[in-house]
This record gives structure tokens, C-alpha cells and sequence, in this order.
């Protein structure tokens, strides 16, 4: 049995550096080593070292009563124990010693103690691990050994097929299995290198490694090597070039010779020695882990049980197995994700009682009546859903997907409507203040259509004629002026207002409600779980629909909204146009400018989009105004041009759009704030500056602010010097109309991390799961909903580890899966 010598060795060889002043260590070394010495006899189980360690008298020391020089060799004495101590444990640990063991320094090994130790210790519990290689895992989020375990490679190096000399193929990855003939130290350019020759029956090799020439020392004649790298040719000779290689032995490589993992490093971390470590601890520990899954999953999925899933993850004996383990390891991700969302999806809903909405048939028949168009079937069968999701008991859950200009806002004032007859508030939240304010303005004429405006102060609308009360709208946004805002909020809190119009700060701070009743989220696809659950502490439960143009894969879907009921609307009102989409290059620049002009004298209007520079508003609120006025002066001096920015006050954004909706303005020059949602029928030509720079999604958007009427709408795309990813983008968008289609190209690539913009999209970590395994993922969440059913809050014993499995994920992970 072994002790942790380590903690004291640290201790005493400072105090040694210190001169013995018992400074080493804060409240003196005998307070130290009362703690130290108890756990430490303990695992003592030799009589010989237990008395020993008793004439020591570690556990009633009195070092701070001895003079210096007692001091200094009571230290030594412990000093000199503890080494002897740890070659004990080192000679019992490696049974076979390499035959060329570059002798560990006894200070780099922490032996390994008895205390208890689980697959949830600090790494430093592993024999080899120093704090100052922990500090360098922990760099890579690699904190416990569980951690480690699934500290899973990059990719395999190929190295399983074993060649003879005679076989090596200029240019390829070879493995051979050698003896050393000669290996010396050589300084090609200086460098200093070690070249040997190795050879098989078949023949003989050269082999150099550069800037290496320690190698010179270790490879000694006759050693049996298993050399694995690329081989070229020098002199007209093959030669292996800075290769991996180990001593052949009797225990399995970990180099050479076999599918090599390559993990991924930090600074002073090294292949070699995190693959030594990795081999160790992955075959002592994965045996360890425990198989959460139901063993019917397993066996119905046909799935690799855990402990040989990580295993052959690191180290596979094959291509095969490889693959199985990680299909093993991407399904639990994906499995234990589809849990924890339906397990979210039943919190919102079973937890607390939601408000039921009638549908009150009549209000609903005067306002559908009152638009100036018919809803296509697609918005009429959303339309039901959500009318059908109001009048349950438990609050709705919804996601609402509507391609660009399907029309998605009028079936969310329908539903709001519906809320306001059954005297409930509703909020309308948009992700920025152009858009609420675009919303305002819609839904007001919606309303109008059918309602009597019958006051009208700043911020606030109401209509008689719809309900029994007149109906009130306000917008809410950070612009309004203090005292204003503060009345509006009065009036929100006291249940005078049915429609609140804002962003997202509606919900997050300030606004209280009398009684919430439903919450329309708009053109967002970040109000996850978190945010939904804010609704909650704030006392509500609400219906919630969030509605997105992004058209999500269902992939992600899944992954993201799998705790949402999905609605589809995947039509468009008739008599819309396919766009014309054209990518120019720069010497095209003058005709774009000249096509604008021709569709601005024949009535249309025209978007000009900024480049992106800098996620700065700022700054991009700078460049845009340089170039609105280069084209009003330059280009387009006898025609009138808006300018919009994020740095425009709200009075100022909305008297130009105003002005750019009415036809005032010819052509509305923007940064790409224009984004989402904007929608001026009249405009027909959509310029979009170094268009390469943008996402596809992020384009289609742009593209989707014209063709909004019925007259033939324009996209064109201007790029400097677009990158490859960037032609390939633009010749995407230039084909496919389908913003369904360019999504999943999208996702394909950029990667879904880049996609969803950021990390906060809430996004888990998925390491194993890739979007892309549609298959998988299906199989996962129908695995999940089976389980479910039969129980749902896993209460069940035999589902207990997997119930301790998804509390860890879903809570331990930095609230990455809350
Ligand atoms: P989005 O889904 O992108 O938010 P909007 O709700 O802004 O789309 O609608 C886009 C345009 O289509 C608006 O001008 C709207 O008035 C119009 N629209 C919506 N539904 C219909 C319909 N059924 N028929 C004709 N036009 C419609
Ligand atoms: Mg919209």
C-alpha cells in the first residue's frame, strides 16, 4: 500500500529553500502534519514502514520547538523516507520496466493513494498526473477522470497496416515493425537530429528526426522498434521522416501499429504523452463507468455498452468498432438531450395549470373578414393549431416556421386578438426596436381595417368596434421618454392595455403584467428554454409561440425546440415572384447602379445594404453614412435616399422608414440592421455590398425584403474578392430560392455553432453528435419519448442511473444545458 508523499515533499523542500524557519506552510508544519500523517498511516500496511513512519513521529511532531540544525536533518529523514516510499510503489506499479526507462525523476510521479478515489476525482489521483500538467488539461475543460474518459481524439492515424521494408510506397503512411542497426546524432542545417538505419528481412531504412537528437541516446543496436509515418525519398532512397515510433514489447502500442488517436493539445502538452496517459487511464477506468442506459435501448438500438464504447473510442482495434463506439457515444448525447427537452416541455406544461382561450368565433370572422386578402390554406391550418393549443388548459408550446413573407404576423394578431377577447394581455416581442416598431405600425392597420381608432395618444392605439371594450395597443421600447414610459407601464401592470408591442427587454426587466395570457416571440430563434422560464418566475404562464424565418433543419429542430410543438406554414401568398438573384463582380458595379436608377424612375424603390465591417454599431453606423452620402452625392444626386442605422434614435429610425414606406424615399441606404422583417411591398431591388461576407441564411433574409408585391423583384450581390466558402455561398444563393434548402447548406457550411451566431444560442455540446445524423437522431428522440411514456419522471430503479446521469448533464455542464 502507498501514501501521498507529495504534499509533504512540496512542503519540506520549501522549507529546506527557506532556511527552516517553519514558514513553509501557513499555521507551522506540525499543524500540517497532524493532517497530513493520520489518513497517511492509515494506508500503511507494511510492518516495516509503519514502524518506520512511527519513529518519524510524523503524527506528534514538535518541529517548531527544534533549533535549525535539528531541523535540517529532521527534514532529510523525512525527505529521504518518502522517496524510498515512493520506489517501492514505483518498482510494484511497472512490472516491466522499458528496457530503455529514462529514469522518472522520483519528484514527477504522485503515487497513488487509497483514499477514495472515483471516476469523478480530480485528475491528479491519476499515477504521472502533477497540478502542473492537471493545470494543462484543465485548459482544455478536462477537470475530473470521468472528464478525461471523454477527452475523446481529434482523429485516428491509420497506422494498422504493418508493411515490410520491401513494401514502403514513396508518399504514403507506413508502419513497420524493425531492428535498430545504428542510431547517432547528425545536424543537417544545423539542426541537431538523430539518423538512424533500421531494417527488417527484407531490407534496410533510413529514418531522421529532425531537431531531436535525444533519440541518439534512447535507440540502441538491436532495440525491435514499430515505426509508423510518411516515407519519402532522398538520394533516390526512401527514408521515414520525423516518425512515431515505440520499442516493440509485449504490451500493446499506443504510438505505432494500430489506429493512433491524436487528441487535442494545449501548450507543453504532447502527443505522446497524453496518449501514454490516455491508454492508462482508459484501461484502468473504463471499466469503471457506469452503463446508464436501459439495457432495452441498448439491445432494441443495437448499441455497444458503455465502458467498451469509450474504450474503443480512444484506442480501436478496429475501423468497425470505431465507428460503433462513437454511434454509442453520440446517442446518449443526443438521447439524454431529447430528455431533458420533453422533460422541460412537461415542467412548463403539467407544473402549473395555463390559461384556456375560448375561441370567440364572431370577434375572429370580423377581423379575418376585414384584411384586404385571404390567408392561404398554410396560414389557415396554423391558424387552427394555435386556436386549438389556446383553448387547452395547459400553456401552449410552440414553434411557428414561415419561410420569408409567408405571413406569419397576421396569424399571430389573430391569436393575440383571441387573447384580448378573453380579456387576457398579450405581448408582441420582436429582436429589435425597427421591427416592434414595424409591428406596431402593421398590427395597427391591421386593427384599423375593422376597428374604429378611437384614441390615439403616443405609443398607444385603441380601437373600438372588436370587442365589448375598446381594444388597446402600445408599443413599448427604450426610446419612449422616461415619463411616458412609466405611465405605460402603469397601465400594462393595471390590465388597461391588451397588446404590448416590444423586444425582448418586455419580458426580461422592467414590465410587469396584470394578466399574461400570451406571448408572441418574433423572427428569434434564441428565446430557448431560459427565457421561457423568466416568463415563469415572473408568476406567468403563458401561451408562447415563437416564430422564426430562419427555417431550421429539423435536425436542429429537434435539438434546439425539441421541448416545442412545431407549426409549418410552407406556402406563400399567391402571386409572389422567384427573385432574381445575380452575383456581380466589381466591374459590374456602375450597371447595378444603373439598373437601380431604371427601376426607381418606373415607381419601385430600392435597398442598398452596407457592407458588415465590424460587429460595432459604431462603426458601422460610420461607414454606412460615408457611403449614403458618396451615393447621394455622386451616383444618385438627383434622387432622394434615406439612411438607417442601429445609432439612429427611435423618432429618427421611424421617420425613415416612414418616409421609405410612403414613397418618399427612393432608395433606403442601411446597415444590415434591415435584416429581418422589414416589409415595403414596393420595393423591388435588394443591393447587397461584399455579399460574400454574409451567411447564407443571413442573405436570404436580405433577398426576402423585396418581392413582397407582385412586381418582379431584384437581388444583387457584389463582391470584392470573395473567398472559396464565399463563391461557393454566392452560387448557392444565386440558384436555390428555397430558404429551407439554403439552411441546411448553410448548416453544412458553416457548422452549427457559426450558424445559430454564437454560443449562447444554447446550443449543447454535442462531441460525438453531428447535426447532420438525422437518422440517429430520430432514433434517439423516439427512444426517449417511449421512455417517457412508460416513466416519465424516472422513478423507476432500474432507470436510476440514467436519472443520475441526465441530473448531471443537464445541471453540472456551466447551465450549458438548462
Ligand atoms: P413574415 O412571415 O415574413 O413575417 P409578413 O407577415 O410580414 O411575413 O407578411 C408578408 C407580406 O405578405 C405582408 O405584406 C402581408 O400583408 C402579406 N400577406 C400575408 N398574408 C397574405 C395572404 N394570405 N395573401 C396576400 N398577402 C399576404
Ligand atoms: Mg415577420
Amino acid at each position: 500500500m502507498s501514501i501521498n508523499g507529495e504534499p509533504l515533499r512540496k512542503i519540506l523542500e520549501l522549507e529546506d529553500k527557506k532556511g527552516y524557519l517553519d514558514s513553509a506552510v501557513i499555521g507551522g508544519l506540525d499543524r500540517f502534519l497532524r493532517n497530513w500523517a493520520g489518513p497517511a498511516m492509515e494506508s500503511i500496511t507494511g510492518p516495516r514502514l509503519l514502524s518506520r513512519f512511527h519513529k518519524l513521529h510524523l503524527v506528534d511532531s514538535d518541529y517548531a520547538a527544534l533549533t535549525k540544525q535539528e531541523r535540517k536533518e529532521w527534514v532529510k529523514k523525512v525527505l529521504d523516507f518518502l522517496t524510498e516510499v515512493e520506489h517501492k510503489e514505483e518498482e510494484k506499479g511497472e512490472a516491466k520496466p522499458a528496457p530503455v526507462a529514462k529514469k522518472p525523476s522520483p519528484k514527477a510521479r504522485v503515487p497513488r493513494t487509497t483514499v477514495t478515489q472515483s471516476i469523478d476525482s480530480p485528475i491528479t489521483v491519476v499515477k504521472g498526473v502533477s497540478s502542473s500538467l492537471a493545470t494543462k488539461f484543465d485548459k482544455l475543460g478536462v477537470k475530473t477522470i470521468r472528464d478525461l474518459l471523454y477527452f475523446f481524439p481529434n482523429r485516428h492515424l491509420d497506422y494498422s497496416q504493418r508493411k515490410t521494408v520491401s513494401q514502403l510506397t514513396e508518399g504514403e503512411e507506413e508502419t513497420i515493425v524493425a531492428n535498430v542497426w545504428q542510431a547517432h546524432e547528425v545536424r543537417p542545417g544545423g539542426r541537431r537530429s538523430t539518423e538512424a538505419i533500421v531494417g527488417d528481412e527484407t531490407g534496410n531504412v533510413r529514418v531522421v528526426w529532425f531537431n531531436n537528437p535525444y533519440l541518439a541516446r534512447t535507440l540502441t543496436p538491436n532495440m525491435r522498434i514499430v515505426l509508423s509515418g510518411r516515407v519519402s525519398i532522398f538520394n533516390g532512397r526512401h527514408v521515414f521522416e520525423s516518425p512515431e515510433w515505440e520499442p516493440m514489447e509485449d504490451r500493446e502500442l499506443i504510438h505505432t501499429g494500430r489506429l493512433v488517436p491524436l487528441y487535442p493539445l494545449t501548450q507543453g502538452l504532447y502527443h505522446r504523452q497524453v496518449r501514454k496517459l490516455m491508454k492508462a487511464v482508459v484501461d484502468q477506468w473504463a471499466g469503471q463507468v457506469e452503463d446508464f442506459l436501459p439495457q432495452e435501448v441498448k439491445e432494441r438500438c443495437n448499441l455497444l455498452e458503455l465502458p467498451q464504447a469509450i474504450s474503443q473510442a480512444h484506442y480501436p482495434e478496429d475501423e468497425a468498432l470505431k465507428d460503433r463506439a462513437r454511434v454509442r457515444l453520440a446517442f446518449d448525447e443526443l438521447f439524454l438531450l431529447q430528455l431533458g427537452v420533453l422533460n422541460k416541455k412537461r415542467q412548463w406544461q403539467e407544473d402549473q395549470p395555463g390559461n384556456p382561450l375560448s375561441t370567440e368565433t364572431a370577434v375572429l370572422n370580423t377581423f379575418l373578414e376585414s384584411v384586404p386578402f385571404e390567408l392561404t390554406a398554410a396560414q389557415d391550418r396554423v391558424l387552427k393549431e394555435l386556436l386549438a393549443d389556446l383553448e387547452k388548459p395547459q400553456p401552449m408550446s410552440r414553434l411557428l416556421q414561415g419561410e420569408v413573407g409567408s405571413g406569419k404576423t397576421i396569424v399571430a394578431t389573430a391569436a393575440l386578438l383571441m387573447t384580448a377577447a378573453n380579456d387576457y394581455q398579450g405581448a408582441f416581442m420582436a429582436p429589435t426596436e425597427i421591427l416592434a416598431e414595424q409591428h406596431f405600425a402593421t398590427i395597427c392597420q391591421l386593427l384599423s381595417g375593422v376597428g374604429h381608432l378611437e384614441e390615439q395618444e403616443d405609443y398607444l392605439h385603441s380601437y373600438s368596434g372588436l370587442l365589448s371594450r375598446p381594444l388597446t395597443v402600445a408599443l413599448l421600447i427604450g426610446d419612449i421618454p422616461q415619463a411616458r414610459k412609466r405611465e405605460l407601464q402603469q397601465r400594462i401592470l393595471d390590465g388597461e392595455i391588451d397588446i404590448v408591442i416590444g423586444t425582448h427587454a418586455l419580458i426580461q426587466k422592467d414590465v410587469e403584467f396584470h394578466r399574461l395570457g400570451l406571448a408572441v416571440v418574433d423572427e428569434q430563434h434564441r428565446f430557448g428554454v431560459a427565457q421561457r422560464s423568466t416568463l415563469r418566475q415572473k408568476g406567468f404562464n403563458p401561451h408562447v409561440l415563437v416564430m422564426t424565418a430562419t427555417p431550421i433543419p429539423r435536425t436542429l429542430a429537434l435539438t434546439l425546440y425539441g421541448d416545442l410543438d412545431l407549426s409549418v406554414i410552407d406556402q406563400l401568398p399567391p402571386g409572389r415572384q422567384e427573385i432574381k438573384t445575380k452575383w456581380l463582380k466589381p466591374t459590374q458595379r456602375d450597371s447595378a447602379y444603373a439598373f437601380v436608377r431604371r427601376e426607381v424612375t418606373s415607381g419601385r424603390q430600392a435597398f442598398i445594404i452596407c457592407p458588415l465591417i465590424e460587429e460595432s454599431e459604431a462603426i458601422q453606423a460610420r461607414a454606412a453614412t460615408a457611403e449614403y452620402e458618396r451615393l447621394s452625392q455622386e451616383v444618385y444626386p438627383d434622387l432622394k435616399l434615406g439612411l438607417l442605422h442601429g445609432r439612429l434614435s427611435a423618432a429618427e429610425k421611424d421617420e425613415v422608414m416612414r418616409r421609405f414606406r410612403s414613397g418618399e424615399l427612393n432608395i433606403l441606404v442601411s446597415t444590415p440592421v434591415v435584416e429581418v422583417g422589414i416589409d415595403v411591398p414596393n420595393a423591388t431591388v435588394m443591393m447587397v455590398e461584399s455579399a460574400d461576407r454574409f451567411g447564407l441564411s443571413q442573405l436570404h433574409q436580405f433577398r426576402g425584403r423585396v418581392g413582397r408585391g407582385q412586381e418582379q423583384s431584384y437581388c444583387m450581390l457584389l463582391a470584392e474578392d470573395p473567398s472559396e466558402t464565399g463563391q461557393e455561398r454566392l452560387d448557392i444563393i444565386e440558384k436555390v430560392q428555397d430558404g429551407f434548402q439554403l439552411a441546411e447548406e448553410d448548416l453544412r457550411l458553416r457548422g452549427p455553432g457559426e450558424f445559430f451566431g454564437t454560443r449562447q444560442s444554447g446550443l449543447p455540446d454535442l462531441r460525438m453528435a453531428k447535426l447532420s445524423d438525422v437518422a440517429l437522431l430520430e432514433l434517439a428522440r423516439t427512444e426517449a419519448e417511449k421512455l417517457f411514456q412508460k416513466d416519465k419522471s424516472l422513478e423507476n430503479p432500474e432507470h436510476s442511473l440514467l436519472a443520475k446521469e441526465l441530473a448531471r448533464v443537464w445541471t453540472t455542464e456551466g447551465g450549458e444545458w438548462s
